[in-house]
C-alpha cells in the first residue's frame, strides 16, 4: 500500500489489486480470517474490504475488523455499509465509528432485502432508499473516499442495462470516487458496462470483482442470487468434471486467471478478489499474474 489516496491509486497506470473479506460468524471464523489477512498482507494490496451484514453482531464485527486492520496492519481497509434495517441516524453513526477508527474509505451500498436478493426492497421507514442517498450522506459528513457497487450484467431489479448504467453515473455525480463490480464470468459483460457508463460522460474507475469457481455448487448459487448468469462457455468446461473437486478447483483457477488477464489487457484499473476469507486461491491466481508481469 502507499500514501496516495485510494482513488489516486486506482487512477494510476499500475493496476490495483484488492481483497474482500466477510465478517465471520464466531471467534473460530475470526481466527481463520486473521490468518488469511496475515497470509495476504505480504502481497501489499492496494486495499482490503470487509462486507457488511444484516445483523447487529456481524455489523459490529465489520467495524471492529476494519478498525483493527487500520490500526495493526499496513493495509488500507474499506468498510462496506448498507441501508438495510437501519435508520438514517444509525447509518450516520456507523460512518462516524468508521471515521473515528481511521477507516476513511467506505463502500456505499443499498444492501439486499432481508428476504434475500430477489425479495422486494422496502426501505426502513426512517432510513434511506438508494445507495446514492448514502453517497450523499458520506459526502456531507466529509473526509471519506467513497466506493459504490456496479453490475456488469445489470442489477437484477434494473429496468434495463442502460438504466443500470445511469444509476452508476448518478452515484458518481453524487460523489462516488470509484465502483467495484458484482462477480461475473465474461470480460465482455464488464467491458459493456464500462462502455455504457463512459457514453454517459462518467470517467469513474470501475474495478472488476473476481471470484474463482472453487466449488461449483457454491458459485452457481451465488451467481444465481446476484443475477449473474453462469454462461454456457463456463458450464461446458465445468459440468463434465463437476464430480471431481480437484479438477473443478484447478479449472476454476485457470478460468479466473484468464479472465484477469483479459480484463487487464482491456484496460481494467485493477482486480478485486472475493476471497471468502481464504487466501490460497487468490495467492495462486496472483502468482500466475505476477509471473506474467501483470501485477
Ligand atoms: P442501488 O444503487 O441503490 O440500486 C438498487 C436498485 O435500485 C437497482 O436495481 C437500481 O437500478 C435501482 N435504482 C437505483 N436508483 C434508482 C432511482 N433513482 N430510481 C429507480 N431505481 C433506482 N450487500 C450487502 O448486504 N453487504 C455488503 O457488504 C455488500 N457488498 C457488495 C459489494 C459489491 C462490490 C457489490 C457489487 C455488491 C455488494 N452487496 C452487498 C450487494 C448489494 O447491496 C446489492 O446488490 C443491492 O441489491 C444493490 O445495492 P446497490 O448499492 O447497487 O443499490
Amino acid at each position: 500500500s502507499d500514501d496516495r489516496s485510494l482513488v489516486a491509486a486506482l487512477r494510476a497506470p499500475a493496476p490495483s489489486y484488492s481483497f474482500e473479506f466477510f465478517p465471520p460468524k464466531d471467534d473460530d471464523g475470526e481466527a481463520v480470517l486473521w490468518q488469511t489477512i496475515a497470509d495476504l498482507e505480504p502481497l501489499d494490496p492496494t486495499f482490503v474490504s470487509v462486507t457488511y451484514g444484516a445483523g447487529g453482531t456481524s455489523q459490529e464485527r465489520t467495524v471492529r475488523i476494519t478498525a483493527r486492520i487500520a490500526e495493526q496492519t499496513a493495509m488500507r481497509p474499506v468498510g462496506h455499509l448498507t441501508l438495510v434495517a437501519q435508520t438514517r441516524g444509525e447509518i450516520e453513526s456507523v460512518l462516524k465509528q468508521y471515521a473515528a477508527a481511521g477507516v476513511d474509505n467506505v463502500l456505499a451500498l443499498r444492501g439486499d432485502p432481508k428476504g434475500g436478493p430477489r425479495a422486494p426492497w422496502e426501505p426502513h421507514p426512517d432510513g434511506m432508499t438508494y445507495a446514492v442517498d448514502l453517497v450523499e450522506l458520506a459526502k456531507e459528513l466529509g473526509g471519506f473516499e467513497i466506493g459504490v457497487a456496479a453490475f456488469p450484467e445489470g442489477h437484477p431489479d434494473a429496468a434495463s442495462l442502460d438504466h443500470d448504467a445511469e444509476v452508476l453515473a448518478a452515484k458518481a455525480r453524487a460523489g462516488a470516487d470509484y465502483a467495484i463490480t458484482q462477480l461475473f464470468f465474461r470480460s465482455s459483460d464488464y467491458f459493456g458496462l464500462v462502455e455504457r457508463v463512459r457514453a454517459l460522460g462518467s470517467d469513474i474507475p470501475i474495478v472488476p470483482g473476481i471470484m474463482p469457481i472453487l466449488n461449483f455448487a457454491q458459485v452457481a448459487r451465488m451467481a444465481e442470487l446476484s443475477g449473474a448468469a453462469m454462461p454456457a462457455e463456463v458450464l461446458e468446461q465445468i459440468e463434465p468434471i463437476a464430480d471431481d473437486k480437484v479438477a473443478v478447483r484447478a479449472k476454476g483457477i485457470e478460468l479466473a486467471t484468464q479472465l484477469c488477464r483479459d480484463l487487464l489487457a482491456g484496460g481494467a484499473p485493477g482486480l478485486h478478489f472475493i476471497t471468502l476469507n481464504r487466501s490460497r486461491a487468490t495467492r495462486e491466481i496472483f502468482e500466475q499474474l505476477r509471473a506474467d508481469g501483470l501485477v
